[in-house]
């Protein structure tokens, strides 16, 4: 049994067209004009294959394909539809739009399941034009309220409940009053690992929680000339020691530790002045709950340490935390069994990316599968992949779906 990979990508090169870029990217951030007309489009999908379509109060959208025992909570897929302003064709598209290959080939074939299907769209996981990022699936589970999620602002001041209400995917229904029985979502990598190694198919076990900082190094300002090395408060020299110890700290535990600055504020950024005031931030992750905190007690040491040696001022606030995210091994079980029945190679792949499976596994097993990207980039216009891969992805999520679905 096997899905219609031309089909599958067709849908996807249509739905890239809403927002399509100069440069061969999407931009339909969401719940914009052109967000609306992708949900229109998927939606018309959904209906032409069949599916009732249920939308709830954040915009949540779920198409649905009855079982023949609708008492039972159905097996859902699905991902976003939402872009970066210079995203891709298949971030998150990719697995909105193979769960709706999944149903067009269940129809081909008349094949009834017991459970129902399901194939959903979350609000706003991108996070670009309104934080937070997994918006949907975040209030969907309960990580937060839906009027926090309402009063989210973009930069011109427009609310996300104002554009829901205007582009008219206010839905109903209270978000989470909706079962799920099992929820896999298709995705590509979004990472070098499974091209790096030629393999088709990552199994992905968990994704990595993370723990971002603030820090803020603070000396004093003086002329670059007249002032002795030894007599300085140099606040960006300090800052490169604790910039170098992030690095130092992922790399003492492998495979999975991540450190990052990625933002960096000189004041006053001139060439002759001393700098006086750094602010940075820091990114740690692991997809171990345990080494991570390990990981941050180390940098608090270090801060400390170099706080004590320089004399200088140094403040560190923890801005947010996510624990990792196993998946439960029932549905990573499926994924694994699905992708050796159609002997496709095969690695596993623990995700260093959020996605809207995170919240879904709060309130249902859960499991992802991930394809090869191109150079593995994304978030970028360039982003790529294969058809071949994504078929075989698409495959994977058939045959995972169905062993929780059930076949009569
Ligand atoms: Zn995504």
């Amino acid at each position: 049994m096997q899905i219609n990979g031309d089909r599958l990508w067709a849908s996807l090169m249509e739905l890239a067209r809403i927002g399509a870029t100069e440069k061969g990217g999407v931009k339909r951030l969401a719940l914009t004009d052109l967000d609306k007309q992708g949900r229109d489009l998927v939606v018309g999908w959904g209906k032409e294959a069949g599916m009732s379509i249920t939308i709830d109060q954040i915009g949540n959208v779920f198409m649905r394909r009855d079982g023949t025992n609708n008492a039972l909570p159905p097996v859902m897929t699905g991902s976003h539809i939402d872009t970066q302003p210079t995203g891709g064709k298949f971030d998150g598209n990719y697995g909105v739009l193979a769960g709706l290959e999944v149903v067009r080939t269940l129809n081909d074939l008349k094949i009834k399941t017991e459970a129902p299907i399901e194939v959903a769209f979350w609000t706003n996981e991108e996070g670009s034009r309104f934080v937070p990022v997994m918006m949907g699936s975040g209030v969907f589970c309960g990580a937060f309220s839906l009027e926090t999620a309402y009063a989210a602002k973009d930069v011109d001041g427009k609310t996300v409940g104002e554009e829901l209400e205007r582009i008219g995917y206010k839905g109903p229904q209270v978000p989470g009053d909706h079962p799920i029985g099992a929820y896999f979502e298709t995705h590509i990598e979004q990472g070098p690992v499974l091209e790096d190694a030629d393999k088709v198919i990552g199994v992905v076990p968990a994704v990595m929680g993370l723990s971002w900082y603030d820090c803020v190094v603070t000396g004093m300002e003086a002329h670059a000339g007249p002032t002795p090395m030894g007599l300085r408060k140099d606040a960006l020299q300090v800052s490169t020691r604790i910039m170098q110890e992030v690095v130092a700290i992922a790399n003492r535990y492998p495979p999975y530790g991540r450190g990052t600055v990625g933002m960096v504020q000189v004041f006053p950024n001139s060439r002759n002045v001393i700098p006086g005031e750094v602010k940075f931030s820091i990114d740690l992750r692991n997809v171990n709950d345990e080494l991570l905190n390990t990981m941050h007690e180390e940098m608090l040491a270090f801060i400390d340490k170099t706080r004590s040696e320089s004399g200088l001022k140094i403040s560190i606030e923890r801005v947010s935390y996510y624990p990792p995210c196993p998946f439960h091994p029932e549905c990573v079980d499926a994924v694994r069994s699905a992708t050796a029945k159609l002997g496709y190679s095969t690695m596993d792949v623990v995700s260093g990316a959020g996605h809207d499976a995170i919240y879904a596994a709060r309130l249902a097993p859960a499991g992802m599968i991930f394809v090869p990207c191109k150079d593995g980039i994304s978030h970028n216009e360039i982003e790529d992949a294969k058809a071949e891969h994504l078929e075989a992805g698409c495959n994977v999520l058939l045959h995972a779906m169905l062993e929780r679905a059930r076949l009569v």
